[in-house]
């Protein structure tokens, strides 16, 4: 699968569900992925990357940042609170904001900086013990601590467990960020963006079907 059929694909399903053309960001999640793959992907014009670990796009990026004007960066990793500044300052968006500890350290870090990145509130639609993300039914009284510490709230985000039907979980997910007033809804990877799309998805993470299977266990 290339980078052209995805997006094509992405048209397919924006145009399904009655949504405007272009209204879903492609999230291309680059995330130990050889650079070269990496570079074809920015040399076809995509801008758009995920990556889940703050060390290894701080040795990545700069570098392709400095070539290819434009890029934006998606963190989509959990995040360590001693990793915050270093995210803040890099990413453009974090859609892993899964705790108060973090909600404070990143109002703390948008008061010095003056600016902060795009924040997607982190939702553990499936209650899955191992899984981040705040429960559903606390998810209103994060969202409101979070915009108490002074926070700009973008999206809601959620990884459904694996092997299940992922619709119940977008449809959750989309009714929390609803009843939030959170416009952003970051849902949808290889296997099933189209169904995210149906749902209502803003940014949809793909990696393996643009840039082939990872070839590191990390994932
Ligand atoms: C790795 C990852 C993705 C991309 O997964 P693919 O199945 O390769 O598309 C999307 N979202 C998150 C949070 C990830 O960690």
């Amino acid at each position: 699968m290339s980078l052209d059929d995805i997006t094509r694909r992405i048209r397919a399903a924006e145009t399904a569900a009655g949504r405007e053309p272009g209204s879903v960001t492609l999230i291309a999640v680059s995330k130990v992925q050889p650079p070269g793959r990496v570079r074809a992907v920015l040399d076809r014009g995509q801008r758009v990357f995920g990556e889940n670990y703050v060390q290894e796009a701080q040795g990545k990026w700069p570098g392709w940042r400095a070539a290819y004007p434009g890029v934006e960066l998606h963190m989509i990793g959990p995040l360590q609170g001693n990793k915050a500044k270093a995210a803040a300052a890099l990413f453009d968006a974090i859609h892993t904001l899964d705790r108060p500890s973090l909600a404070t350290r990143l109002a703390r870090l948008a008061d010095a900086d003056g600016r902060q990145p795009a924040l997607f509130v982190q939702v553990n639609t499936g209650a899955e013990p191992q899984k981040a993300g705040v429960l559903p039914a606390d998810a209103d009284a994060f969202v409101a601590a979070c915009r108490a510490d002074g926070l700009r709230l973008d999206g809601a985000m959620c990884i459904p467990p694996e092997g299940e039907d992922a619709t119940p979980h977008f449809r959750l997910l989309r009714s929390i960020a609803q009843a939030n007033g959170l416009p952003g809804l970051s849902m949808g990877m290889s296997a099933d963006f189209e169904t995210a799309i149906a749902h209502g998805a803003t940014h949809v993470r793909v990696g393996s079907a643009i840039f082939g299977a990872r070839t590191n266990a990390a994932a």
